[in-house]
């Protein structure tokens, strides 16, 4: 941008220490540049004019033409209000003013023509539009004669302090004027030519300012891409250079663990895309550069396996592995599972985790640094400083979205050349989104469920139906299944949440008596150990009925279970429901998953009650939620600030965009990849700039 754009906004005409304390404040507005990038979010076509006659009160907005005829004042003080009849010669509608009587009555002239701009009410059988843009219908008026009119995000305060969408138009124009011929284009010549975009000074003119709704589709679509491109161009850079410095441990040979493993433990055939995935982590270990690797899966899509067979590689070039699982109970279950298919093959493992004695630690601290430990399972407690190996190799972070970059960066240090990472996730991410937060990560996708699973079935009911469903869960439990009934919790009504879930466990136990049912209870108020014994009576089969909160959410892992109730289904999000009801259907029996709401359902709750019942697949529930919350909402995504930075584009809707700007960050970078030929100087500029600005967090793993 040129000096002038990155002038103070104060400087502007108009504007002022004090508004520009209030954009500063409210829009984080700075310069002239901050605000030339401070979008319309609607434009309204200014070209059609309404006859009276036509008007009606669904309209959103009209425009029309015409002359005040009288003015009047009705009512006493606060009850005031200022009324002008204007007609366009047929009809007549009112103008009304509640506010602001003293400043607007002296101004308004009858007889004179103007243009009257805002929506239509019915009132007493008239047309009456309350405080209208008016402005004399003088021609030529304006020096920029926009078809659209653009429309800004504004805040009350900013209002309040007389800065409304109007005002910042006006900037707008302010600084457009001023910078005209003097916005250098921030994309190289070759690419705004090759791929037929407009130049960002006619872009930025017409974004304001749009003469059509083509040029302006136009002016959008280079904009979007120009900020998609830029995002990914800088992840993809990184990833890039990343490859050239680091290097990374080369596992030359599939070997006895993994073989052995293969042929005389693996209780059954690999899906084809785990087999797959598989092929995909094996390449690349073999390349000598360090894998950096997201596997999505669905719940119950045999990630930990694919898991499990990639540490074996590991282990076959003499490297230790480790596996690092968002709590204890998933740990531990981690770490059972993994005993079990390691059954009769010699492989050291152990578990870490907050509650592990510090006479076991010592032991497990030492025979990492000696190498004795080859797998290592745990939770945070990996990531103490003391926690060092002798040789890791392979890291797998499982529920990647409950770490944060920091911690997955810890797991990176502890090896002088840094291990291979597998970040696994069940919380499937829309494509869109992978490209951006996960953008220098490779992707694999199991999108499979092992044979033989039953979809489950997934019901929604009123309250009325609830005897019913308790008569279902008993039948269940009579052929031996077990049930959840799971509660909501959300931390600002915490207490709420509590009364209603003990309300529920009452409810239950007065129905389920005591001596032929047992009933566990577990929420976020209890201490982590009588949570996990609670928990394990339930995984034993000691209880039949698990009455919990959400925080059962991740990764547990009871067959036997198949029935999943959710009460005030309506306030949990999509993913989380989708999370939930992954619980079920983890064994060979049909599950079910019913879902209780309040008769009183919005429409994005009824939306996303839809959505559960109608598929099972996740990442299509990812991509509804993504469209019904915005990308701001989506797990993982507030840390990343990413969805935020956006000005112009919406990762739900330009997922076409989005990938094209890959492809073609892609290949410059191909031809480029550092971003050293002079050709490609405005790139690096641009990436360097940016990165500085607001992509921190794109350093993953
Ligand atoms: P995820 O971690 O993806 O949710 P898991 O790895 O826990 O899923 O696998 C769920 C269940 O499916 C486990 O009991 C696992 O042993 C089993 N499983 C995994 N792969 C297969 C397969 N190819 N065929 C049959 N069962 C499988
Ligand atoms: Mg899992």
């Amino acid at each position: 941008m040129s000096e002038l754009a990155g002038q103070d906004i104060k400087f502007l005409p108009g504007v002022g220490p004090k508004k520009a304390l209030l954009l500063k404040q409210e829009l984080s507005v700075h310069s002239y540049e901050d605000l030339l990038y401070h979008f319309p979010f609607k434009y309204i076509d200014r070209t059609k004019f309404y006859a009276i006659s036509e008007i009606h009160s669904k309209l959103p907005y009209i425009q029309v033409k015409g002359r005040i005829t009288d003015i009047q004042t009705i009512g006493e003080k606060r009850q005031q209000r200022l009324v002008a009849n204007f007609t366009d010669g047929q009809g007549i509608i009112e103008l009304v003013w509640f506010k602001g009587i003293k400043f607007v009555k002296p101004n308004l002239k009858i007889g004179v023509e103007y243009i009257v701009f805002g929506k239509p009410n019915e009132f007493n059988h008239r047309i009456n539009v309350v405080h209208p843009e008016l402005e004399e219908a003088k021609p030529n008026k304006n020096k920029i004669q926009a078809a659209l009119q653009a429309f800004y995000p504004t805040s009350e305060k900013m209002k309040a302090g007389f800065v409304n969408s109007k005002t910042i138009h006006k900037f707008q124009e302010g600084i457009l004027n001023s910078v005209n011929g003097k916005i250098p284009e921030t994309l190289p010549a070759y690419l705004v030519n090759h791929l037929g975009l407009i130049n960002l000074h006619d872009a930025l003119w017409q974004i304001h300012f749009p003469e059509n709704t083509e040029i302006l589709k136009k002016a959008q679509y280079r904009l979007k891409f120009e900020e998609l491109f830029y995002i990914q161009l800088n992840i993809l850079k990184k990833k890039m250079k990343r490859k050239i410095l680091y290097q990374g441990h080369q596992f030359i040979k599939i070997g006895e663990y993994f073989n052995t493993f293969f042929q005389n433990n693996l209780p059954f055939e690999l899906t084809s895309a785990q087999k797959r995935v598989l092929k995909e982590i094996r390449k690349e270990v073999g390349l000598g550069k360090q894998m950096n690797r997201l596997l999505q899966g669905d719940v119950g899509s045999g990630k930990t396996l694919v898991g499990l067979m990639s540490m074996l590689m590991a282990l076959d070039n003499g490297c230790q592995a480790c596996l690092m699982a968002p709590t204890e109970i998933l740990a531990t279950q981690h770490l059972e599972t993994i005993a079990e298919f390691l059954d009769g093959i010699n492989v050291n493992y152990a578990l870490l985790t907050g509650s592990t004695k510090p006479k076991d630690r010592k032991v497990i601290h030492e025979h990492l640094i000696s190498g004795e430990l080859q797998i290592l399972i745990g939770t945070h407690a990996l990531l103490e400083d003391v926690v060092q190996f002798k040789n890791l190799g392979f890291v797998i972070i499982d529920e990647q979205h409950r770490f944060g970059v920091a911690q997955r960066a810890k797991l990176w240090a502890k090896n002088p050349i840094p291990p291979h990472i597998l970040v696994m996730t069940a919380t499937p991410i829309p494509r869109t989104l992978a490209m951006t937060l996960y953008g220098d990560l490779e992707v694999s996708v199991i999108d499979e469920l092992p044979p033989g699973r039953k979809p489950i079935q997934t019901v929604h009911y009123f309250e009325n139906k609830r005897q019913e469903v308790y008569k279902f869960m008993k039948k269940q439990i009579d052929l031996g299944r077990q049930i959840y009934l799971v509660y909501p919790m959300i931390k600002e009504s915490e207490k709420m949440d509590y009364k209603n879930l003990e309300q529920g466990y009452e409810s239950v136990a007065s129905f389920f008596s005591p001596d032929k049912y047992s009933i566990s209870m577990v929420h976020g108020k209890m201490k982590p150990a009588e949570k996990d014994a609670e928990m394990q009576r339930f995984a034993k089969g000691e209880t039949q009925i698990m009455v919990a909160t959400t925080v059962i959410e991740v990764g547990v892992n009871v067959p036997n279970a198949s029935v999943m109730i959710i009460e005030s289904t309506e306030r949990f999000g999509l993913s989380q429901l989708h999370q939930l009801r992954g619980r079920v259907g983890r064994g060979a029996d049909q599950s079910y998953c019913i879902l209780m709401s309040s008769y009183k359902l919005s429409n994005e709750s009824k939306k996303r009650i839809e959505t559960m019942v109608r598929t099972n697949d996740g990442f299509e529930i990812a991509e509804v939620d993504l469209k019904l919350r915005g990308p701001g909402d989506i797990e993982g995504t507030q840390q990343s600030g990413i969805a935020y930075d956006l000005k112009i584009a919406n990762l739900a809707k330009d997922g076409q965009v989005l990938q094209y700007a890959r492809d073609i960050a892609q290949s410059i970078l191909d031809k480029d990849p550092l971003l050293e030929k002079e050709i490609n100087f405005t790139l690096a500029k641009q990436v360097k700039r940016l990165s500085k600005a607001q992509f921190n967090w794109s350093v993953i793993s």
